[in-house]
């Protein structure tokens, strides 16, 4: 399938993908060699902006060389030249890398949970922290679990109040996340 570039007024063909919405990097449109690279140096620092705005601040002629979300770099210093997303293919590893952020904030990071959210993770023997609700859910589920009402075992109150610290522990992690 091709695309014709997504620039206003060209009509090239559009091989590289690009995202079409900064509040939802899935979607796609494509651009030529050229409009790429103008796109990639406009995006970086451009979140939270319409790709429509993007495209009226390129249209708005000589101001265009002093946009002002890059206040002190002009587009052509080597401060924008050497901005990340030179190429096509690293910006899009970088919007993958958003849409699986943005999916799980967890599995971006796995390696950097502090110590005491790995241990807690063993005791709730669960693999990734968990957002706050299904986190209770699973919370709940364990203090049935291993209530001393319910379960006779010696160990079985010493196993909740760790259940206790460790909810504590995953509550705060979730609510930071
Ligand atoms: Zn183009």
């Amino acid at each position: 399938m091709t695309h014709t570039c997504a620039w206003p007024d060209c009509s090239l063909e559009g091989s590289f993908p690009a995202p079409k919405d900064p509040r939802d990097l899935r979607l796609r449109q494509y651009f030529c060699q050229t409009h790429i690279r103008e796109f990639n140096k406009r995006w970086n620092g451009l979140e939270g902006f319409h790709p429509d705005d993007i495209f009226k601040m390129q249209n708005v002629g000589p101001s265009w060389d002093k946009p002002t979300w890059t206040v002190g770099v002009s587009p052509t210093s080597e401060a924008a030249k050497s901005a990340p997303f030179a190429n096509a293919d690293d910006l899009f590893d970088f919007f993958q890398q958003r849409i699986k952020q943005k999916a799980s904030p967890s599995a971006a990071a796995p390696l950097v949970l502090p110590p005491d959210v790995k241990e807690a993770l063993v005791i709730f023997n669960i693999e990734q922290p968990l957002p706050a609700a299904p986190l209770k859910k699973h919370y709940l589920a364990l203090v049935k679990q291993h209530h001393p009402d319910v379960n006779k075992s010696a160990t079985a109150e010493e196993h909740l109040k760790r259940i206790n610290v460790a909810y504590k522990i995953l509550a705060d992690y979730a609510d930071r996340a």
